[in-house]
């Protein structure tokens, strides 16, 4: 047993509002300059949805992630081959900027000089790149729920091919929520396995994954390995770059901007003890078993041998301590009430989401906070089971159901014993 500390992050999803105070804060903080006026490190995107760059679950398209090999083996995706052949032919699996979106400024100024009209003057959107003029915006952030496309309960799949099929459904079928998404710092991270430089690293202490500048010689085949594409090219510097998980500010005790600024409050930050010799193991399980495998890498931070191995694994008292009280190991090992987003890419992503309930006024018309000593209902809940495991646990329902079942009946609890007065309600 070789014991690691990795700092992690929890979002309640149920809690987003959408309103990109984190992306905003972040943006400014980090990629507020030539070369990356595309990048946003967090995005916030609308879910079901294409997402940000367009289609990034599609790892058909982006060859990201690793695969299980027949022999139970995992490699990357885009394999060996074809990293040699990619040094000679570019890399052909990259996103381009309408991928992205060309980012864009609205030209205020346009409202104080522009001509006599007989119509009233906009403030036209110029180009962030160019600094010209454009005709129309092809598509931005959420651009799914402003464009009002009624994805709706018609797939039977609800996974990346079947949201496709339902972007046409039924209105009042339809549902949605916020997805806010950042580099996931993973523990077994395609980016670091795909760099030809060596450039990319995690870092021992805290397992915050970064970019060495100075080594990066712009291959971008991270760019194609990451499966969440949260890695940007900045194309005035000529290297590749991503959230640093604001480790200049971790490191004084601070929490990352994205956390610090969140209006919704959505975001937990949190120590967690993992076994490094596990990891290989847990990415290489069958599509089934990735959520426990995942789980099962993580130790107890309440367990005497845990804590003396620690110890001589050299992790300091105050991360020993940080790990005893992590709301990420409450809420993700001890409660279940969180999942690792997409587990499928085997990369054992290190941010959690505790899934919507939302819009729990619906469950609660419905009957569904009504107790009464069964479990409450979650298939009233509008937000399908079915969609969020695809999300959140490649798939399997069990865990995300009993996570939602869990959160409901806390619900129900506090709300018999808050509205109606009653205290002594036994918890199921
Ligand atoms: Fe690397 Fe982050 Fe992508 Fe994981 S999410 S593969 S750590 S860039
Ligand atoms: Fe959601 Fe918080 Fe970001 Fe607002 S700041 S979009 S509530 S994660």
């Amino acid at each position: 047993m070789k014991i690691r500390a990795q700092i992690g992050m929890v979002l309640n999803l149920d809690k987003c509002i959408g309103c990109h105070t984190c992306s905003v804060t972040c943006k400014n903080v980090w990629t507020n300059r030539e070369g990356v006026e595309y990048a946003w490190f967090n995005n916030v995107e609308t879910k079901p949805g294409v997402g940000y760059p367009k289609e990034w679950e599609n790892q058909k398209k982006w060859n990201g992630g690793w695969v299980r090999k027949a022999s139970g083996k995992i490699e990357p995706r885009m394999g060996a081959k074809w990293r040699i052949l990619s040094k000679i032919f570019a890399n052909p699996d990259l996103p381009e900027i309408d991928d992205y979106y060309e980012p864009f400024d609205f030209d205020y100024g346009h409202l104080q000089t522009a001509p006599e009209l007989k119509a009233f003057p906009t403030a036209r959107p110029r180009s962030k790149i160019t600094g010209e003029r454009m005709e129309k915006i092809e598509r931005g952030p959420n651009w799914e729920e402003i464009l009002g496309g009624e994805f709706s309960k018609r797939s039977k799949d609800y996974n990346f091919e079947g949201i496709e099929k339902a972007m046409y459904g039924e209105f009042e079928n339809t549902f949605m929520m916020y997805l806010p998404r950042l580099c996931e710092h993973c523990l077994n991270p395609a980016c670091v396995a795909a760099c030809p430089s060596g450039a990319i690293y995690k870092r021992e202490e805290d397992g915050i994954v970064l970019i060495d500048q100075d080594k990066c010689r712009g291959w971008r085949m991270c760019v194609s390995a990451c499966p969440y594409k949260k890695i940007y090219y900045n194309w005035s510097s000529g290297k590749s770059e991503k959230c640093t998980f604001c480790f200049p500010r971790i490191e004084v005790g601070l929490p990352t901007v994205c956390s610090e600024t969140c209006v919704g409050r959505i975001r937990y930050l949190g120590v967690l003890l993992y076994d490094a010799d596990r990891i290989e193991a847990a990415a290489s399980v069958p599509d089934e078993d990735l959520y426990q495998a995942q789980l099962d890498v993580f130790l107890d931070p309440h367990d005497p041998k845990v804590i003396a191995q620690a110890r001589l694994d050299g992790i300091p008292e105050a991360w020993l301590e940080a790990a005893r009280h992590s709301p990420v190991y409450k809420m993700a090992m001890d409660w279940k009430i969180a999942f690792p987003l997409h587990p499928e890419y085997r990369t054992l992503p290190m941010v959690w989401y505790v899934p919507p309930l939302s819009p729990i006024q619906s469950a609660a018309s419905a009957g569904a906070l009504e107790m009464d000593g069964e479990m409450p209902d979650v298939h009233s809940l509008r937000i399908p089971a079915k969609y969020l495991a695809n999300l959140l646990t490649a798939g399997v329902e069990a865990p995300v159901i009993t996570g939602l079942q869990r959160m409901m009946t806390m619900r129900c609890y506090m709300r018999t014993k808050t509205i109606e007065g009653r205290i002594d309600v036994p918890l199921v």
